[in-house]
């Protein structure tokens, strides 16, 4: 363990237990800052100090970040990598002069600095960033680090009143996501078509696939974009999924495609080309044709279950 001051903030409670935990690694003494009463009582349990913020705005979090800056003087400080989380974090780093890195999913104390890693070109390599100055301000996504153990001290809860700038963004409308919104992103089992598939009407096959296994269907960029055939694309461009089983149909591996299924627990490929990119991915290769592969598959697992 090292003596780091760390300061953390997520809007997403359970990314910002994720976050702690990494912060107690590095620390054992970590400082939070929550607009959210049930998330400061969480952080505390695990024993952080925790300042609260009441107005929820971005511009009255980052003022909130900069104040507990001042008093804390943190070496590091760790914003979840979530849209918010990005919004707030290089603005943060420019108030605190520091330098900022989105996006690190792995932070270690080096011997000036801090030694960072984030995926760049797609995903396709990893680059190691030396930050020096202090702070270091760096957002991280969900899943880097670990919830902490239980620390059996509670955190001193601290509430900030802060000035906030007048926001400089108006909310001229709110609406629901659409209704058919794929939950792609907390798909367990999610089974994905490329171009592959021939015509529109063949993902019945890829459909029935997924009554089986009770999975969202997911698809590379062209069926989408391009194709217009589905709603939603998996990838760098499009939803970044994590299900325990992700089946890719008739789809080549791209490092675009690829950048979105990293976090996949267990990927299977189906695809006729023996060469194709996916199958060195995947855990599972199947080296067929999606046509007599899908309804084999599905049949095998309707023919289990009875
Ligand atoms: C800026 C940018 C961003 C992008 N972002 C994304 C992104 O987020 N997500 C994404 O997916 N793509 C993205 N792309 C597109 C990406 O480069 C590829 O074009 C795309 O991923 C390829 O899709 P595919 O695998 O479905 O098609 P293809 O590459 O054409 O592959 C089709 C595969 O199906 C196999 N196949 C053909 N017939 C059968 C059959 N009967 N049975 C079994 N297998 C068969 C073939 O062997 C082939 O491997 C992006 C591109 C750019 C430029």
């Amino acid at each position: 363990m090292t003596d780091v001051k760390t300061l953390i903030y997520s809007e997403n409670t359970e990314l910002s237990l994720q976050l702690l935990g990494k912060a107690l690694q590095l620390s054992g003494d970590a400082v939070a800052l929550t607009t959210d009463t049930q998330q400061a009582n969480a952080l505390s349990d695990y024993g952080a100090k925790v300042y609260t913020v009441k107005d929820h705005s971005s511009e009255a979090v980052r003022a909130g970040l900069l104040d507990a800056a001042k008093r804390e003087s943190p070496d590091i400080v760790f914003i979840g990598s979530t849209k918010r989380g990005r919004e707030i974090g290089p603005g943060l780093a420019s108030a605190l002069n520091a330098g900022y890195s989105g996006d690190c999913f792995d932070v270690q104390k080096g011997a000036d600095g801090f030694l960072v890693k984030k995926f760049v070109y797609g995903g396709s390599s990893i680059a190691t960033l030396k930050m020096r100055g202090k702070p270091a301000v760096v957002s991280v996504p969900a899943r880097s680090f670990q919830k902490p153990e239980a620390q059996g001290k509670k955190g001193e809860v601290v509430e900030l009143v802060v000035a906030a700038p007048t926001p400089k963004i108006r909310v001229v409308e709110s609406r629901p996501k659409k209704a058919g919104d794929s939950g792609l992103e907390s798909a367990k089992i999610i089974v994905s078509a490329g171009r592959g598939f021939k015509k529109r009407e063949d993902l019945k096959l890829l459909e029935e696939l997924a009554s089986e296994l009770d999975a969202k269907m997911g698809c590379s960029r062209p069926i989408s974009a391009d194709l217009g055939w589905m709603d939603q694309w998996v990838g760098i461009s499009g939803k970044k999924v994590a299900p325990r089983l992700y089946i890719a149909c008739g789809v080549s591996g791209t490092i675009q495609h690829a950048a979105g299924i990293r976090d996949s627990q267990l990927i299977v490929s189906i695809n006729s080309d023996e060469a194709a990119g996916i199958h060195e991915l995947s855990d599972y290769s199947i080296v067929g044709d999606i046509y007599t592969v899908l309804p084999a598959l599905t049949k095998a697992l309707r023919d289990r279950v009875k």
